[in-house]
C-alpha cells in the first residue's frame, strides 16, 4: 500500500465465485467530514432548487415533496461516502477483460461488474486496510 498525499493505492483482489482472484490495483482517496457535509448540503441545495420551479404545475404538494425527498436522499447518499474509489486497474476473474469503473463512492462489499461478460465481481481490500484512514 501506498500513500500519496491523502490517496491510497492499494494492493487488491478481485473475487467471483468459482474463479481464481485476480489482482488489481485501486486509488482510494478518503473524504473528511467537512468535505461530506459541504458536499450533501451543495447535493440537497441544488436537487432542491432545480425541483422548485415545478411546484407552480399541479399538483403542488407532489413536487415539493419528491424534490426534498429526492434532495434528502442524494445528500445522504454523499454523506456517507467516507472513501471515495477513484480508479482501479485489474482485470475480471472470469473472461480477464479489463475492468473499467468511474469514480464512485467505496462501498463495502464493493462490487466490479464486467462490461463483457456481465459477472459482478466484488473487490476484497486486504484486511485493515481502510482502518486508520478515515478522516471522520
Ligand atoms: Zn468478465
Amino acid at each position: 500500500m501506498r500513500t500519496t498525499q491523502t490517496q491510497l493505492e492499494v494492493d487488491a483482489e478481485v473475487t467471483l465465485f468459482g474463479f481464481t482472484p485476480t489482482p488489481i490495483v485501486v486509488t482510494i482517496l478518503p473524504r473528511s467530514r467537512r468535505w461530506r457535509v459541504t458536499n450533501a448540503l451543495a447535493t440537497f441545495l441544488v436537487t432542491v432548487s432545480l425541483t422548485a420551479p415545478l411546484v407552480i404545475f399541479p399538483p403542488h404538494a407532489v413536487w415539493l415533496l419528491g424534490g426534498l425527498g429526492v434532495g434528502t436522499f442524494l445528500a445522504h447518499r454523499r454523506y456517507i461516502e467516507r472513501f471515495t474509489l477513484m480508479s482501479a486497474t485489474g482485470q475480471c476473474p472470469k473472461c480477464e477483460h479489463t475492468l473499467s469503473l468511474s469514480k464512485m463512492r467505496l462501498r463495502s462489499p464493493h462490487p466490479l461488474p464486467c462490461d463483457l461478460c456481465h459477472h459482478e465481481s466484488v473487490l476484497s481490500l486486504p484486511r485493515g486496510t481502510l482502518q486508520g484512514h478515515a478522516r471522520d
